[in-house]
């Protein structure tokens, strides 16, 4: 019963929960575009050259290349690498108010020397500190104009999440930042 009421509260809190930083300064989705936000396969709203669908698992935020990323929590950095389609990429490790730890992931980086340095001397990051900088590394980003440069951001369960949408959840409705998207 007790362990009951706690889910519940804890469940409460995440709904609630906003981040103590925006991973931006100044949040706009990609072209104001719903398709350029997390969402489930079923809305089928990216189609593959082969004609199968492909989910996008986090939010595309518009940003000039050299834009400094925030951390969105207090937390550290557990992972700064690069892989072929989304670059340069940092994840930042923090506890959400379920108590639970949750992973930030930038992607599509130009700089991720601070990052590093934080991951290797342990430190404990404020929430809106700068990890890094917006680029379009990767070969997803790359391909873009210019002016569709941005941060992808996801919000994750796991620091090893599966594919798809595992252990991935919606960030958008954890921003500060009032957004419309069509
Ligand atoms: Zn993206």
């Amino acid at each position: 019963m007790l362990d009951q009421i706690r889910e519940t509260q804890a469940a409460k809190a995440l709904d609630e929960w906003k981040f103590e930083s925006d991973p931006l300064e100044k949040m706009e989705v990609r072209g104001n575009s719903k398709k350029n936000t997390f969402y489930s396969k079923e809305e089928h709203l990216r189609k593959n050259k082969d004609g199968t669908w492909r989910n996008h698992q986090g939010d595309d935020l518009k940003a000039p290349i050299g834009t400094p990323i925030l951390a969105v929590m207090d937390g550290k950095i557990v992972k700064v690498y690069t892989s072929e389609s989304y670059g340069e990429c940092v994840i930042l490790e923090f506890t959400a108010p379920d108590g639970k730890p949750y992973y930030g992931f930038y992607a599509h980086l130009s700089d991720t020397s601070v990052a590093t340095t934080f991951k290797s001397n342990g430190t404990l990051i404020k929430a809106g500190t700068e990890i890094g900088k917006t680029g379009m590394t990767g070969s997803t980003a790359q391909n873009l104009p210019l002016s569709d440069a941005h941060l992808h951001f996801e919000l994750r369960t796991s620091l090893y999440p599966g594919s798809g949408m595992a252990d991935r959840i919606n960030p958008f409705p954890h921003y500060n930042a009032n957004m419309e998207v069509r």
